[in-house]
């Protein structure tokens, strides 16, 4: 597909880390062209390359010369819209691009726990986007809000789903280890995080504690019938650049076995929708052998950032089993997850353009 024919997608929050994030993986996507930029009004009028302190790698050339715009859906006109807000704007601003007809594929917490707005990682519940026909006769509106979940929700609720699915999950333990990349940029300040670990992350509890029941729950009509599973979080912010580590214990309906609980991992492949699409991992899951792994410095990089690593999977005295999971937080965690919840959209003919297939 030529440049021409690609589907030109905005990024609203595109100075920060995650938006930078959208940037790189959008670079030469063959679907989706970075046709516009946008941030706040300290960004707004400058070229993309003054206004954004660049994180990793090269910025790539094309966008580096873009002027960044305001988030106003007047300036911004891409029919598909990833939004990389910061939540005290996105409440506003996601609606008001999908009031003007923009497919808006969020990041922010602020609409993920409503009833019509799927909150998707689309191996596990691509089914919950029929929820835009809902979202659209609700409020009116032509376009769509699309959310991802949490970061660390996001990696636990992937390690867990092909265990909830077989034998159904009754309460989690999860004690997080996350990355500073998820704290934004410049995000924490070094003096306190290097040589430390800070035992709380402002609102994260909630969000791990809340948004994987969404996830991994039924859609029944137009509703999500959360699963009934109870969670109890603990969130550490660690020094680490990029991926979370999540401890899990974990309690079923049925108990697996721990060969059972392994093979429900490496023989998960996610809703087939998902297969060959150009951002979709070969694995979603992968199951590791190793004592010692997943660890963020060897595995963070697995399937381009959008494979989830688990491992030591083993009994657990107080629960059933207890394993570790860990993934990338700006990528599968954030921008790599709305990336592919844009392209299964696009292969289903919801967004329309000439990558459908
Ligand atoms: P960040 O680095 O702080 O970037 C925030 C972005 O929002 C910047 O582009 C900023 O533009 C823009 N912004 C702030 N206030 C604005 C306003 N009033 N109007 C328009 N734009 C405004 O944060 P981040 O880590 O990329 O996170 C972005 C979103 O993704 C947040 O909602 C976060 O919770 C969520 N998220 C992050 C992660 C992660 O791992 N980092 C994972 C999942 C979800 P300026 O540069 O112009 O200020």
């Amino acid at each position: 597909m030529s440049a021409a024919e690609r589907i030109p997608v905005a990024i609203l929050g595109a100075t920060g880390a995650v938006g930078q994030t959208f940037i790189r993986l959008l670079d030469g996507h063959p679907w989706f062209r970075v046709a516009e930029v946008a941030a706040s009004d300290r960004s707004a009028g400058k070229r993309y390359a003054d206004a954004t302190r660049w994180i990793e790698g090269d910025m790539p050339a094309d966008v580096a010369t873009l002027a960044v715009k305001a988030c106003d859906p007047g300036q911004v006109t891409s029919p598909v819209v990833f939004s990389a807000l910061d939540a005290a704007a996105a409440g506003e601003l996601e609606p008001a691009f999908a009031r003007a007809g923009r497919m808006v594929l969020s990041n922010a917490k602020n609409f993920r726990m409503e009833p019509d707005v799927p909150l998707v990682i689309p191996e596990v519940n691509a089914g919950h986007l029929d929820l835009i026909a809902a979202q659209r006769a609700a409020r009116g509106w032509s376009g769509a809000i699309v959310t991802n979940a949490n970061c660390a929700a996001t990696v636990a609720a992937m390690a867990m789903a092909p265990l909830h699915e077989r034998f159904g999950l009754r309460s989690v333990f999860a004690a997080t280890m996350q990355a500073i990349s998820g704290a934004g940029y410049p995000g924490v300040p070094s003096l306190d995080i290097l040589g430390n670990v800070i035992p709380y992350i402002g609102e994260e509890e909630p969000k791990i504690e809340r948004e994987m029941q969404k996830m991994l729950g039924r859609l029944v009509g137009t509703t999500v019938e959360p699963a009934s599973f109870v969670v109890s979080a603990h969130a550490n912010r660690v020094a680490v650049e990029n991926g979370h580590t999540i401890c899990l214990s974990m309690a079923f309906e049925t108990t697996p076995t721990l060969p059972e609980a392994i093979a429900a991992i490496r023989e998960w492949r996610g809703a087939p929708v998902v297969r060959g699409l150009p951002s979709a991992p070969d694995l979603p899951l992968r199951y590791r052998d190793e004592p010692d792994r997943p660890q963020p410095r060897r595995d963070v990089g697995d399937g381009r950032g959008m494979t989830v690593s688990v491992g030591r999977m083993r009994e657990d005295p107080i629960l059933h089993l207890r394993m570790v999971a860990m993934g990338h937080n700006t990528i599968r965690g954030a921008a790599g997850g709305s990336v592919l919840n844009a392209e299964v959209l696009v292969k289903s003919g919801v967004i329309a353009g000439g990558g459908r297939r």
